[in-house]
């Protein structure tokens, strides 16, 4: 089960309904206080609307923590043209579970939080695009938006506001490729989701070359509590310039894996103990991916620091996509890259050379090593081939390959060597990774 009992060290924000028996039907979410952030919306200009998720300092939860009250003040208000809003549900980041608990126990908190974009950039549709194995939650997202429209939360003059709101549930095909959001507005277009040359950005030229405004299920699902209470009181819940919750999916080598809302800043080894219960089997820290596979590597010696967008930027690594993987002293990273590098090479759109060619040939030569077939010279080529790769790609996924690679490398060097000269891996017998 993903979703834990309830724990009362959480700071529940997003997450307050989850629990509550039927909490994706429309008649909890109202009875629980849901819908009334849109009416309160509904009477505010709209760019009222954008200062106030601009002084929550919410940040997008996708991985690039890009501020969304300045992404949504770029969308033109005033084009003729229509206006989109595209809930990014493409959820496939190894480690990252969360948007699929936001979207199975509080669909009508993302609806609404997409509603209330729509009036701040005066969109009528939106779409919610969900990777194509969450065929579950397709189901289950389509139920709400039908009891939403029964309810009269969606369609034509909602509750007498004058406003018009249709939005409906896009499948995805299964691409991690499609979570890059101009690759996501291809796929929603009906075309093989390739990302798209930037400029423009979707929030000038999107969806069908429309004004888009282009969020991920965590960052719209934070909305109606910005507006609900204020976006000054979400910014206190976190640090300057990180603002409110953030739902940490937590797996790996720990007690007690799940996914937990706290607030930004949350320091980390504290998280791993009271909330994930400490290093199973009582072994000791080796390693944290702080925020999904595309993120730098953290020894357990720089672990002891604040879980916010611009602290682990400043270690060098990600908040990313909020998937925190620990990793115990019997783990072997050479593995554990091997495992990162097999996702990204799979799941590589073969667009552009340096990520196609690259992610295949540092795949091959993760596994020459991990067989105990590599030579000394393969060591620094992997770390070479991998800093070759960053920012020379077309889309992340480049340099989501890259990253955590130059890290293991950097930092587990002697862990590569002890695999030259046809030695058995260390590990071998420990038990593996279970990441992607
Ligand atoms: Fe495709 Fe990789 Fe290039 Fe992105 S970086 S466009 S996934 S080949």
């Amino acid at each position: 089960m993903l979703y834990n009992e309830p724990n009362p060290l959480e700071t529940k924000v997003l997450t307050r309904r989850f629990g509550i028996p039927n909490s994706a039907d429309v008649a909890t979410y109202v009875e629980h206080g849901g819908y009334q952030a849109f009416l309160k919306a509904a009477k505010m200009a709209p760019e009222k609307i954008v200062d106030e998720v601009k002084i929550s300092n919410l940040r997008g939860r996708g991985g690039a923590g890009f501020p969304t009250g300045l992404k949504w003040s770029f969308v033109p208000r005033t084009s003729p043209k229509p206006k989109y809003i595209i809930c990014n549900a493409d959820e496939s980041e190894p480690g990252t579970c969360k948007d699929r608990l936001l979207m199975e126990y509080d669909p009508h908190q993302l609806i609404e939080g997409m509603m209330i974009g729509g009036l701040a950039v005066d969109a009528h549709k939106g779409y919610i695009y969900i990777r194509g194995e969450y065929r579950y939650l397709i189901t289950m997202m389509e139920k709400a938006i039908d009891d939403a429209y029964a309810a009269g939360w969606l369609g034509s003059n909602i509750q007498g506001t004058g406003f018009d709101f249709d939005c409906y549930v896009h499948t995805g095909a299964g691409a991690y490729e499609c979570g890059e959001e101009t690759a996501l507005l291809d796929s929603i277009e009906g075309k093989r989701g390739v990302p798209r040359m930037k400029p423009p950005f979707p929030a000038v030229a999107g969806a069908w070359a429309s004004p888009t405004l282009l969020n991920n299920v965590e960052t719209f699902s934070a909305v109606p509590s910005i507006i609900r209470d204020g976006g000054a009181a979400f910014a206190a819940l976190g640090t300057p310039k990180n603002g409110g919750t953030r739902l940490v999916c937590l797996s790996g080598h720990v007690n007690r894996p799940g996914v937990y809302e706290i607030p930004l800043g949350y320091p980390m080894l504290k998280f791993i103990e009271e909330f994930g219960g400490g290093v199973r089997g009582g072994k000791k820290l080796k390693a944290v991916i702080p925020g999904g596979s595309s993120c730098p590597v953290l020894l357990a010696s720089e672990c002891d620091i604040a879980m916010d967008y611009d602290t682990l930027a400043k270690a060098g690594s990600m908040l990313g996509s909020g998937g925190m993987v620990v990793i115990d002293e019997e783990t072997c990273m050479v593995k554990a890259a091997l495992r990162i590098m097999r996702f990204y090479a799979h799941e590589s759109c073969g667009w552009c050379i340096p990520c196609r060619e690259g992610t295949t040939w540092l795949r091959k030569m993760l596994q020459r090593v991990h067989n105990g077939q590599g030579i000394a010279s393969d060591i620094p080529l992997i770390g070479e081939l991998s800093k070759n790769m960053l920012g020379r790609t077309f889309c992340a996924l480049g340099d989501a390959a890259a990253m955590p690679t130059i890290s293991i490398v950097e930092k587990f060097r002697e862990e590569f060597e002890a695999h030259l000269d046809g030695r058995p891996c260390p590990f071998e017998h420990k038990h593996e990774m279970a990441l992607a």
